[in-house]
């Protein structure tokens, strides 16, 4: 009989949002007449922008014809698309990444998760704690997690605490770790760290043969200078790090799939004999062999995003969201409530008041408000204590949760 991968059956069941819904729809029961405003959705809500819909509409029209029909695509993606992200999200801050080195996906999530592919089994992990879960379930379902000890924590991955005591500044790890999940700006926290601060990771992976696989799936959302917006624009990034960038949330491509993966040329691993080898070639024979591209249609939309209309319809939606974002962090603060994130960042995470456990205050909210949130234990150990609002409803909802929760007794 064939055999499972056993490192599946290590994984507890994804009790968060189940729990989240199974909360909500007992409160909607019980008050039929009331409205919930959710704040917990991690989703965008505005409508995919007009440049990169007209893009589409004609990308559709270019398969029904012989001449202009795109089949299967380059698994690296579209000349098109790498030259447009190669020279406005990089070459226009000052960072010099070459378009092989960007490998376009169908999402930071696929490719955050797929990246251990190419790395041992042998190699330690560290995450940041809270943390977004899918750096650390892939790496329980590859067999480099070791087991569930009772405090929430995996024997095998170094959990690196980010809390108000710390001014959600994660401290340099001290087991050693070969691979380093760093996510900037923040989920769940929306948090980010500044050049210098970003720069003694890199000092470090560097010093210590470390990789750093930096998730910015939130770059857009940056608004003060002194934050990077990649991490190669620190120097010698390119030789301990591979970036993850996201459509999802600049520019509402949650439903269309679309992302990119840039590993430099410079940055190397080592084989089982210690010889130096490229994860540029790794990942892109690794793309090429289970990855056949991003759809043609959904890349000439991803392109249009960097047309100069384009690039004013995402600022704009992403400035709505924004907006949204200070009335929360406003709100919560004159409510004498402790609340971080928000300012380069759709993501606000509050410190619950009075000392309250993260699904305490999820059901006192719930039930004093009708406003629903995320626990912030569900995205890990240190997130106990802490709570999720995010920016992705309207105007109006947003407002209204602000005067209810001011309300809160
Ligand atoms: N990375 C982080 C930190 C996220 O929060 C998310 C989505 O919520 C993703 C990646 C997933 O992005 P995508 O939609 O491109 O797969």
């Amino acid at each position: 009989m064939f055999k499972i991968n056993d490192n599946f059956c290590k994984l507890p069941a994804s009790y968060l949002f189940s729990e989240v819904a199974k909360r909500l729809e007992r409160f909607r029961l019980e008050n039929p007449d009331k409205t919930i405003i959710r704040m917990g959705i991690g989703d965008v809500t505005r409508p995919i922008c007009p440049a990169a819909i007209e893009a589409l509409h004609r990308a559709v029209d270019d398969q029904a014809s012989a001449p202009s029909f795109h089949g299967y695509g380059p698994e690296q993606g579209y000349a098109f698309l790498r030259e447009r992200i190669a020279e406005i999200d990089f070459k226009a801050r000052g960072v010099e990444i070459a378009t092989d080195e960007i490998f376009v996906s169908d999402g930071a999530k696929s490719d955050t998760g797929n990246i251990g592919d190419i790395l041992a089994l042998t190699d330690k992990v560290a995450v940041t704690d809270p943390v977004y879960p899918v750096y650390v379930d892939t790496n329980v379902m590859a067999g480099r997690a070791g087991t569930l000890q009772p405090d929430g924590c995996w024997s095998g991955i170094e959990y690196l605490p980010c809390t108000l005591a710390n001014g959600f500044v994660p401290a340099l790890p001290k087991g050693n770790p070969d691979v380093i999940y760093l996510c900037y700006p923040n989920n769940p926290t929306g948090t980010t760290l500044t050049r210098s601060q970003l720069k003694e990771w890199v000092d470090y992976a560097l010093a210590h043969g470390a990789l750093i696989l930096f998730d910015a799936a939130y770059e857009a959302y940056i608004t003060e200078d002194d934050v990077p917006h990649s991490i190669f624009e620190i120097p010698g990034a390119r030789r301990c790090a591979i970036e993850f960038r996201s459509f999802s949330k600049t520019a509402g491509f949650t439903g269309l799939r679309c992302g990119y993966t840039v590993v430099p040329h410079e940055l190397t691993g080592l084989d089982a004999e210690g010889r130096p080898v490229e994860l540029n070639r790794l990942w892109n024979r690794r793309q090429c062999t289970k990855f056949n591209g991003a759809s043609y249609v959904i890349q000439r939309a991803a392109e249009a995003l960097y047309s100069p209309e384009g690039r004013r319809q995402v600022a704009e939606t992403v400035g709505y969201y924004m907006r949204n974002a200070s009335l929360l962090l406003d709100g919560l603060r004159s409510r004498g409530i402790e609340a971080v994130g928000g300012v380069n960042s759709p993501y606000v995470w509050l410190k619950t008041p009075g000392g309250m456990g993260s699904w305490e205050f999820f059901d006192k909210l719930l039930h004093e408000c009708c406003v629903a949130g995320t626990p912030g234990v569900g995205f890990g150990p240190s997130g106990e204590g802490y709570f999720r609002l995010t920016a992705f409803n309207t105007h109006q909802a947003t407002l209204e949760a602000v005067e209810r929760i001011n309300n809160l007794k």
